[in-house]
């Protein structure tokens, strides 16, 4: 390595240096959502399109180009040491950066702008036809993306969904989700039959918002979120942003009459958030210190959201300090009722608030609709039909309106087509994960039944967080876990948790 270390020194200053400026992007973006005022609109946009337009010239600099071109050719170590690992993820990113025109980058980020407005109305209006002519052009400029991405001559979605999770391909996602939507479906039919089921309506009782906010917050630094690092704050839609080592926010959303959105949803970033926190601080800005992928990254919060703030043993410990934060609403009912309460699982209309069971569900029928979408065989305006009839054939219900159907996300209006697979991508990993967290730590039950989530968090942070970008996502999955990427240990869990559940036999 000693006659490389100049170019790779070299190579890691200006990887650091563009990573600095998308990490101010960040702040900005995560100050419009939090706390700017709406007056504050317009120069924001100005802000982070400058920032936009810098990283874009700064990420596909001849001089990168040339800096990596040289390293790639030299003798880096084994495959997956840190410096093979930072040239090569440096690499991949410049040239998926170099092959999209500066033309269609730019496009992209206008009409990405305006059609999120459009839907917004659209979906308040409950106006599929308003919103249409830009679903139509949002999809032809995702299809010319995937075309200048495409790598090889599998479908153009191959290209979306490499974006958001690299090395998946479509045909993969394919074979893993039709077994696991075989197991589903008739899953979710014998919970709807089953006779003895959980009272929902006690989650949506009263619930002061204060004492959510208190209890959730006290809940996510329990499970290891670090505060000093970290704040959390309100935004209409949650999330997590990472703007480097020691500076990671969240953020929720309060309902005084649904305890599950608040506390969930903090738990669900948090395991986010964990994750940024559990990056190697030497690394950042460098692939070796960045997530592996979106899907990865979902893995983490569903983990924590879902395996572990959902599983009895959480509220075994957790349960006493809720029914004194919630003496009115939770001070009569037994921890089984309330474990009950939040796991209901019931076949509805809107995908975030979905149950663990029927969630995985309005994936597919997105993903589905995608690949039609991106390889021509569905135009825009044949989309509620296609939705509506694929949703009475999952669900076997129809949504009400198109507000609650086709255009209840922001997804395909922001450009994001071939993301929405890594929600259940992240909830196939996290099965896998937990399984082998289970095998090496024990009974982690026993763990969380005393309030004990640091054995689990370390674990997280050996195994996922502190290899950065060293393995793409399936491979990491083997790594970890010894089994190849399979479908197998979510279905386990679902089944037996629900099937306990519900009494099913
Ligand atoms: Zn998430």
């Amino acid at each position: 390595m000693s006659s490389n270390q100049q170019p790779y020194d070299e190579l890691i200053t200006e990887l650091k240096r563009i990573s600095l400026l998308g990490s101010c992007a960040s702040v900005l973006n995560w100050d419009r959502e939090t706390y700017m005022p709406s007056g504050g609109a317009e120069l924001r946009a100005e802000q982070v399109s400058l920032i936009a337009g810098l990283e874009h010239q700064w990420a596909t600099s001849p001089q990168l180009g040339e800096l990596l071109e040289n390293l790639s050719q030299t003798d880096l170590g084994a495959d997956d040491s840190v410096e093979a690992v930072n040239v090569r993820e440096a690499k991949r990113s410049y040239e998926r950066a170099t092959k999209l025109p500066q033309r269609l980058v730019e496009e992209l980020s206008r009409v990405s702008a305006l059609s999120q407005h459009a839907w917004s109305e659209a979906k308040q209006a409950n106006d599929f036809s308003a919103f249409e002519p830009w679903l139509k052009q949002m999809i032809a400029l995702k299809r010319e993306q995937a075309a200048c991405l495409q790598q090889t001559d599998g479908p153009l979605y191959d290209a979306l969904l490499d974006s958001y999770e690299p090395g998946m391909t479509t045909a993969q996602v394919q074979s893993t989700f039709s077994q696991l939507r075989e197991q589903l479906v008739p899953l979710v039919a014998k919970i709807a039959e089953a006779s003895n089921k959980p009272d929902r309506t006690i989650v949506c009782r009263s619930f002061p918002v204060d004492a959510q906010r208190e209890f959730s917050k006290q809940m996510a630094a329990e499970i290891g979120f670090d505060f000093h690092r970290g704040r959390i704050d309100v935004s209409a839609h949650p999330f997590c942003s990472g703007f480097g080592p020691g500076d990671c926010r969240l953020t929720t959303r309060y309902d005084d009459h649904f305890f599950n959105m608040a506390f969930f949803g903090t738990l669900h970033e948090a395991g986010h958030g964990m994750y940024e926190q559990g990056l190697l601080p030497e690394h950042a800005g460098t692939p070796m210190g960045r997530a592996v992928s979106l899907g990865i990254h979902e893995s983490q919060s569903r983990m924590w959201e879902n395996l572990v703030g959902r599983s009895r043993s959480f509220w075994q410990h957790a349960y006493g300090n809720a029914r004194k934060m919630f003496p009115e609403s939770l001070g009569n009912v037994p921890l089984d009722a309330f474990y009950g309460a939040i796991n209901y699982v019931e076949p509805s209309m809107i995908r975030v608030e979905a149950d663990e069971v029927t969630y995985n569900l309005h994936i597919m029928l997105r993903f589905e609709l995608e690949q039609k979408m991106i390889a021509g065989e569905l135009e825009a305006e044949q989309i509620p039909e296609a939705w509506n009839e694929t949703f009475r054939e999952y669900f076997g219900i129809v949504p009400a309106s198109d507000a609650e159907g086709c255009m209840q996300d922001v997804h395909w209006s922001a450009g994001y087509i071939g993301y929405f697979p890594t929600y259940a991508l992240g909830n196939i990993y996290a099965s896998q994960f937990f399984e082998a967290a289970q095998k090496q730590l024990g009974n982690l039950d026993e763990l969380f039944a005393r309030g004990e989530f640091q054995s689990l968090k370390e674990w997280l942070n050996k195994n996922i967080h502190q290899r950065g970008q060293q393995y793409p996502a399936a491979q990491l999955v083997e790594v970890v876990t010894g089994n190849s990427f399979s479908a197998d240990a979510l279905i386990k869990y679902l089944k037996l948790k629900f099937g306990s559940l519900y009494h099913l036999e």
